[in-house]
């Protein structure tokens, strides 16, 4: 299966997708699907940039109400997928931490994204003292279980991507054994929710040009969510180079 490399761009400028097509020959012979997350202004000239090309195009967020309404700086679903867009990133823990955002508003914006036949993605991952508590598992069952519970949708496309927080921006990793078996218990979790629907499971957490390769080739990693070191074109393009 091809890998998935997603770049998330937060609330940065970046000319990485500009470059990324300049050099499209090079990078469409590699193995794997590449999606870029800029910023929501960024959507349209990027869906522009990205024709013809086999770039993806991903929204970092998606508003938890369903179609138009009096929600003021809201972006619905359906005007994502209307832009172009193909995948939105739910859940991360920088939108839990600074715009409380719960598991239950999670599993509403997963909803509509799913109904707009967007591909989402659902952010998982544990804290430093959840972690020092050996209480890992069953945070992420309890990230998981409050959004898949009677999920009743049998073709949605779903992605997990694990991010422990302790992980992000702070360049530690997880051990590659504990990414590998943290991974096969989200599998074996996501299985129980959706059955015979096997869904992918990215790790993110800065990764970089450095242990990109054995992160990819850690098994269970259907490939990476990247933060900072998709903002540069060198740094991004070493990334691709490990699939
Ligand atoms: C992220 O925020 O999703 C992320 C993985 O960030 P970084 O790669 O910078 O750790």
């Amino acid at each position: 299966m091809k890998k998935i490399i997603i770049a998330n761009w937060k609330m940065n400028d970046s000319d990485c997708a500009e470059k990324l097509v300049q050099n499209h020959e090079k990078w469409v012979k590699k193995n794997c699907n590449i999606m870029i997350a800029p910023p929501y202004i960024y959507l349209e000239k990027m869906h522009q940039l990205f024709q013809g090309s086999q770039f993806g195009l991903c929204a970092q967020n998606c508003s938890q109400f369903e179609g138009n309404g009096a929600y003021t700086g809201e972006i619905s679903a359906q005007m994502l997928k209307n832009l172009g867009v193909d995948s939105v990133i739910i859940g991360h823990s920088e939108r839990r931490q600074y715009y409380d955002e719960t598991n239950e508003i999670c599993r509403m914006k997963l909803y509509n994204a799913v109904n707009a036949d967007i591909c989402a993605v659902y952010c998982i991952g544990e804290s430093l003292e959840t972690k020092q508590r050996n209480q890992t598992i069953s945070f992420l069952n309890q990230q998981i279980g409050d959004v898949f519970t009677n999920f009743l949708y049998k073709r949605a496309r779903i992605i997990i991507a694990y991010e422990p927080i302790w992980a992000i921006g702070s360049g530690l990793t997880p051990t590659f054994n504990d990414i590998n078996q943290i991974h096969t218990k989200i599998k074996d979790i996501m299985n129980m929710y959706l059955p015979n629907q096997p869904v992918a499971v990215l790790y993110g957490g800065s990764v970089n040009g450095k242990n990109a390769p054995d992160i990819m080739a850690t098994p269970n990693v259907d490939g990476v969510l990247v933060g900072g070191a998709s903002l540069l074109y060198d740094n991004f393009t070493q990334i691709i180079q490990s699939t």
